[in-house]
């Protein structure tokens, strides 16, 4: 097995809906607000080779929206998605399985591009899709609450393809990638646990974004039930810590990845660096 991370881009948000209840002047301390109060997160994304298997995780914004949606969302920095496949390593053609974590706009919209000609083309010909079908049959009903972020035209290609598997609960994808599901964040959103060497890397998605939202009332504004997202990083944590899993971070744009350690306040993060620093 051979696993890579890189940043498809950074991208900014209000710190505000970053950290639901928590006040600016706590959060604040972790990571940085500008002059209007945005927050600069990543979109790290995973792939795992495996048993004749390239699998990505998520695939960022994509390119099918107008310009005037990409400058609220400040795109900069990063290797952007082929750019950050081809530093791994990988031709777009080579990736056989797109695990998406849940139908976001940053998080699946890199799948199916604008097309030279019109109208949308894969980005990955021979891939199959993994998505909950919680989250799928959710995101194409829709909701007030997460309009903004289910785009129909992220959405659609997907059914077109002829190329999607719904997954029905926790289940292994192929030996050593266990798909896991949660409900806090939005129904079905489903984050990958690699066994890697005998070690388990627990890819956190948008359970808990960046380090800071390790302690367990640290949350974003964007969950639809809090408490249920309080109970599942509770579980995960608390499993995570006394088996010496690691945490690899979607959108921290300082740690790639950290090891968990117990203090009186809570479960916090250990050591910080880049996977390769674990491995
Ligand atoms: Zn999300």
């Amino acid at each position: 097995m051979k696993i890579s991370l890189f940043n498809i881009s950074n991208f900014r948000v209000d710190g505000g809906a970053m950290f639901g209840v928590i006040p600016k002047a706590l959060w604040s301390r972790q990571i940085m607000a500008d002059e209007n109060n945005t927050v600069d997160l990543s979109l790290t994304t995973l792939i795992v080779e495996t048993g004749g298997r390239v699998i990505l995780v998520d695939a960022g914004w994509g390119d099918k929206q107008d310009e005037k949606f990409f400058r609220h969302a400040y795109l900069h920095g990063g290797s952007g998605l082929t750019g950050g496949l081809a530093g791994c390593g990988y031709r777009p053609e080579d990736v056989t399985d797109v695990i998406i974590t849940h139908l976001h706009a940053d998080h699946c919209g890199g799948c199916f591009l604008n097309a030279p000609g019109g109208g949308q083309a894969p980005l990955f010909p021979d891939a199959t899709y993994h998505i909950s079908r919680e989250q799928w049959e959710w995101a194409n009903e829709s909701n007030l609450r997460e309009e903004d972020a289910f785009l129909p035209e992220n959405i659609k290609p997907f059914g077109e393809s002829g190329m999607l598997n719904l997954i029905e609960e926790n289940s292994e994808l192929c030996p050593g990638v266990t798909l896991k599901l949660f409900y806090g964040h939005t129904p079905g959103l489903m984050l990958p646990e690699i066994d890697f060497n005998g070690k388990k890397l627990f890819y956190a998605g948008d359970l808990f974004p960046t380090t800071a939202h390790i302690p367990l009332l640290w949350n974003m504004a964007y969950d639809l039930l809090p408490l249920v997202t309080i109970a599942e990083k509770q579980e995960i944590l608390t499993e995570a810590l006394h088996n010496d899993h690691l945490i690899i971070f979607q959108h921290d744009p300082v740690t790639e990845c950290c090891a968990l350690t117990e203090t009186p306040k809570g479960i916090r993060a250990g050591k910080k660096g880049k996977l390769s620093d674990f491995l």
